[in-house]
Formats: C-alpha cells, structure tokens, sequence
C-alpha cells in the first residue's frame, strides 16, 4: 500500500460514544483491518469481514478539516497496525485537532496523540471452539498469543500521561473473573491512572439495569469509572454513528 494512504472502513462525524470524551462531537476515522479477531467484536466489516477503500492520507484531512469539528478519533480495526497512521495523526495535530487513539494495545507506536484510549482484551474476547468464522482454529489460537502485550501496554501508557484503559466486561458470575485478570493487568503495567481504568458492559444493546448497577459499584469501590456507550444510546448500533 502507498506510504501516503490508508484501506479505510469508514469515515463519519458523530458523537464520541465512550471513555472520558463521551459526548464531544468528533471526526472519526476507521481503518480496516485488525490482529485480532475479538469473539464479539462490534466492528466486524473492520476485523472479520474487512471492507475497505483506499483513501489518501491528504483526502481524509481535507474531510476533516471540512466536518467543523475540533476532535479526531483514530479507530478500527487496528490503528497501530499501519504506518500511514503516523502521517495521519501529525497531519491531523498541524489542523490544530485533538487526537484519540483507539487501540486494543498489542502494538508499540510513537504517534501524535492528545487521548491514547487503549482497550486491552481480556480472555473472554477469545473466539470460542466451534466458531464457525474460525472453522481451523487459526484465529483462537493467534488472537489468545497476541491479545496482551505487556512491553506494548507499558510503552502506551508511559508515553501518553494523558490515556485510558478500557475494559469491556461480562456481568454476573463471569464478572469476577474478568476483575481477577483486569487487577493482575494493571499490576503488570504500572503507572495507570486509577481514574482513568472504565468498565465498560459487554454488548451492542442498553444494558439491563441490574448489569449496570453491578458494574457501577465495583467502580466505586475501586476508584475507576463505569464506562456507557453514549452512541448506541443515542443512535443504536447503527453503522456511521
Ligand atoms: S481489537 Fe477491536 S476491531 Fe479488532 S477484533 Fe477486537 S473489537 Fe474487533
């Protein structure tokens, strides 16, 4: 691929949906394409499926610099994986736009960023046995050898004070499990912010109040924040929002 272009899912304005800039009205960019292949991954046409078109790094910057918006969202798929992504977010912070980077954290980047947003996956991303995207087993395999790097996560967070960690977790009896493993994490990494560790429900769809409820008070208990999807709330899970 051209050093100056991106396979790009998707481009839109909406809302940020989650984290810490929930609700600030941002310019989203979605590059195809992913090193893992997450059971329930809510992107697929980004990651199982990859759709894409080739855009160049100059076309994406004239489209955000034409959405008004003071916020940019680098997402996927996997963002880190493409070294265009440098030129994108330096083009992006010389327009004087703030820069979220989405990324699930296996990969070492030094890239422009204002909000590095990393969202480790946990083991209950791990595509089952018998899924039937993954008739070989390949991607079980690869996704469960890649989903944490821990020399990765360490580098992410200590080059970016401003970051948060998102974790995207089960409720009820696989809730403590999820807690067990997000606890060891952390201790591994070091210097995260407490505040800045969210919790954020499994699913495409409102969670049920009793889901939140329990989510919500381990929060409190530990200091870290529970983590809405502003966007589905908003809008559904709708492609483009
Ligand atoms: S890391 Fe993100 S894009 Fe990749 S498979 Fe997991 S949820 Fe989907």
């Amino acid at each position: 691929m051209n050093p100056r272009s991106l396979p790009i899912s998707e481009t839109f304005t909406s809302i940020q949906g989650e984290g810490v800039l929930a609700g600030v009205p941002s310019f989203f960019v979605r590059v195809s394409g992913c090193n893992l292949r997450c059971a329930w991954c809510d992107t697929p046409y980004a990651s199982w499926k990859p759709e894409h078109t080739t855009r160049s790094i100059e076309s994406i910057l004239d489209e955000a610099a034409s959405s008004h918006v003071s916020h940019a969202v680098l997402t996927g798929g996997e963002p880190m994986m493409f070294d265009a992504i440098e030129d994108l977010a330096s083009g992006l912070r010389s327009r004087g736009l703030h820069i979220t980077i989405e990324t699930a954290g296996t990969i070492d980047r030094d890239v422009a960023c204002d909000l590095m947003s990393i969202s480790p996956k946990l083991a209950n991303s791990t595509p089952l046995a018998g899924d039937e995207r993954d008739p070989t087993g390949h991607w079980r395999r690869l996704h469960e050898s890649r989903r944490i790097n821990l020399g990765a996560l360490r580098a992410l967070v200590t080059r970016s004070p401003e970051h948060q960690l998102k974790f995207v977790v089960r409720s009820a009896e696989d809730l403590s499990q999820d807690l067990r493993e997000i606890e060891s994490l952390l201790g591994a990494i070091g210097a995260v912010r407490r505040d800045r560790v969210l919790l954020m429900p499994e699913g495409t769809t409102t969670p049920t109040r009793e889901a939140q409820l329990e989510i919500v008070s381990l929060c409190i208990a530990r200091g870290w924040r529970y983590c809405p999807r502003l966007h589905i709330e908003v809008f559904g899970n709708k492609r483009g929002t």
